[in-house]
């Protein structure tokens, strides 16, 4: 097994258009030398990061990731395009993939950060996940071989309010909220998940598109189209070798999870009523939780205890509130388990106060170990 810690980067967008028309002032820097990360804090007369709140302090504060993305600005050298993002570390988890290992990228942030632009991208720009797909079946097909099978199967599921849709399948008034299950053999699983088969990157590209389709947005004062949902989407790739001269078969098993969390604000920031609002306080709490998760999974105290051979795991497993909400529990693997995780943390420009929340957040998430293991299996 594989013990190590998550990989955290953190990746700051460029002005979109409200903030050019307010002449919003770009508080982040970065320097690509160190990879720190530096927040300034807004100067006196900025309306978007007023001081009204009495006691406020605003600071420049620091923090280092395993990468600063700067895709602010075009016209510097360092600008990273989406295709940095995913050579700097999609490509490696494929790797991973291909070895056997489950992986995990998440990513976290305010709406409006750049998570889905980050994740899915646009056709023009994609993201890491049409990446990943296109750069597993380059991989396929480059390896072809009589000895070895390859099996892929794609589910693409949303939690939302605290229930999973299928992406996959389109919503009429007879939509069931799929139920979550747990066994040993295939651990914590959405029961009755569409999980398709595909052949090549064009049936994949499909089913991203028919589950962008049915992805779940309301609009808010914030951000119109931004999606209030937790999009899980993940690849299952089978591979099955056989070795001619022992006539050994061999079961690889990798998933790779690729999440576009909700955003991190808190409700009261968007000016949420009614519905929206109980849709944000159920949303915060996924997200509280994932919070609290990865708290104690950073806490070192915690960790050495899950880290004892003796009987103590289930203590842990008890101090870790991963069933306290749905996003949580279907990502215990890939929080602290058996997984190789990233977390890729999306900031805007010119907030200061959830760009401040975002870093932080970050910068526990680096503490977290997992131990991933090769999902291998002779088959008789
Ligand atoms: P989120 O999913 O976090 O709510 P989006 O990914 O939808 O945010 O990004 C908000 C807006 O900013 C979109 O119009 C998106 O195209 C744009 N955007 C985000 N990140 C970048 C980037 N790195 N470069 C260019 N445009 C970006
Ligand atoms: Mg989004």
């Amino acid at each position: 097994s594989d013990s190590g810690n998550v990989k955290v980067v953190v990746r700051v967008r460029k002005f979109i258009k409200r903030e050019i028309e307010r002449g919003a002032r770009c508080l982040v820097k970065m320097d690509p030398a160190s990879q720190k990360t530096t927040l300034n804090a807004p100067s006196e007369i900025d309306p978007a990061n007023s001081r009204s709140q009495s006691r406020k302090i605003f600071e420049d504060k620091s923090f280092t990731f395993d990468k600063s993305f700067w895709s602010h600005n075009e016209a510097d050298a360092h600008y990273a395009h989406q295709e940095d993002i995913y050579n700097s570390f999609g490509e490696e988890f494929l790797d991973h993939n291909f070895d056997g290992y489950h992986t995990c990228i998440f990513a976290y942030g305010q709406t409006g950060s750049g998570k889905s632009y980050t994740m899915m991208g646009s056709s023009e720009q994609p993201g890491l996940i049409p990446r990943t797909c296109e750069g597993l079946f380059e991989r396929i097909e480059s390896e072809q071989s009589s000895s070895i099978t390859y099996n892929v199967h794609v589910s693409y599921f949303e939690v939302y309010n605290e229930h999973v849709r299928d992406l996959l399948v389109a919503r009429t008034n007879a939509t069931q909220y799929l139920k979550i299950r747990e066994s040993k053999a295939d651990g914590v699983y959405v029961q009755n998940l569409t999980d398709e088969p595909v052949k090549c990157y064009a049936d994949v590209e499909r089913l991203m598109r028919i589950g962008d389709i049915n992805r779940t947005t309301a609009s808010t004062k914030m951000n119109d189209t931004s999606s209030r949902s937790h999009a899980v989407f993940t690849i299952m790739l089978k591979q099955i070798q056989h070795d001619m001269s022992t006539d050994e078969t061999i079961e690889r098993c990798a998933r790779m999870r690729l999440v576009d969390l909700a955003g991190s604000e808190r409700a009261k920031s968007t000016e949420a009523t009614g519905q929206r609002l109980r849709e944000g306080g159920n949303i915060n709490q996924s997200l509280s939780t994932l919070g609290r998760v990865i708290g104690a999974l950073a806490d070192p105290k915690r960790q050495r205890r899950g880290s004892s051979s003796s009987g103590k795991a289930s203590r842990t497993r008890d101090v870790v509130p991963y069933r306290d909400s749905v996003l949580t529990w279907l990502l215990k693997d890939s929080l602290g388990g058996n997984s190789k995780t990233a977390m890729v943390a999306c900031i805007a420009p010119s907030d200061y106060d959830e760009t401040l929340s975002t870093l932080r957040y970050a910068d526990q998430a680096k503490r977290i170990r997992t131990r991933a293991t090769v999902n291998q299996d002779a088959v008789t």
